[in-house]
């Protein structure tokens, strides 16, 4: 499963440029079990079956994680977010493990003082796609993975905006043109323009993000076009809902 996703595209390059590396550990490799048996009935009774103890224990020893910091994927854990990320970015070495079945014995967790960390709130067959989506995102954060145009933080959530709408060519397709000011090459009206897009899709879908970006010290450094701007839009938006914005 995993080196389709970490064997293409930018994880591909980052590894082969030297800037990061993934080991895959199969956790079927340790066990002791005469069957190759990793999990087995929850105590207690219940739906399906749980990672036993001894095949991780064993495999996490084996490769060194033990007092290393280790996340375990979970639908309880903290909600993985640019903060999370930034915060991995930084370390050295990282382990995950991936849960299958209901889930893993909670003595697993508390021996290895796992962080639980989630991709959102829906379940998933198991924590290999969680653990890509992590291992994706956390990548592109560390330095030299991303090229200067690449990088990431003009892009939504990281601007603290979500990103403007985008066209390529052609200018008109399916009688459907894109807008006038693109094809300019006024820089600042465009600029302007995507500013606006992006402030009304935000205050739009993400209320949430949009008061942070009001609050954020980002608007004391608007010019006074910019300023004009965002006044506007936070009239549109207070016609339309008297709570806005308070
Ligand atoms: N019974 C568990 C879910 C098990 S899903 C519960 O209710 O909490 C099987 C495995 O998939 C989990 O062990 C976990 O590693 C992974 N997984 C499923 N959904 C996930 C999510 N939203 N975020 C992170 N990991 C998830």
């Amino acid at each position: 499963m995993f080196e389709n996703v970490l064997d293409s595209s930018i994880l591909k390059r980052a590894k082969d440029k030297g800037l990061i590396d993934f080991s895959i550990v199969n956790i079927r490799d340790y066990t002791k079990d005469k069957h190759n048996k990793t999990d087995d009935t929850p105590f207690g009774g219940g739906a399906g079956m749980v990672m036993m103890p001894q095949p991780a224990f064993d495999a996490l020893r084996n490769i060194g994680a033990e007092g290393k910091r280790i996340l375990y994927m979970s639908p309880r854990g903290r909600m993985l977010s640019e903060e999370i990320a930034k915060d991995l970015a930084a370390e050295e070495e990282v382990f995950i493990l991936c849960g299958h079945y209901e889930g893993i014995d909670q003595r697993i967790i508390d021996a290895f003082h796992m962080e639980e960390v989630s991709i959102g709130d829906y379940i998933l067959t198991g924590g290999e796609l969680p653990a890509m989506v992590l291992i994706d995102t956390v990548s592109r954060l560390i330095p030299g993975v991303l090229s200067s145009e690449e990088s990431s933080y003009e892009e939504s959530i990281y601007s603290g905006l979500l990103e403007a709408d985008m066209y390529t060519k052609p200018r008109e397709y399916e009688g459907m043109e894109v807008p006038e000011v693109l094809f300019g090459g006024n820089h600042k009206l465009i600029a302007l323009w995507q500013y606006e897009n992006s402030l009304r899709l935000t205050a739009k879908r993400r209320p949430d993000l949009f008061k942070a970006y009001l609050d954020s010290p980002k608007i004391k450094e608007l010019t006074k076009d910019e300023k004009k701007v965002l006044d506007k839009i936070i009239k549109e938006f207070e016609q339309v809902d008297k709570n806005f914005c308070i």
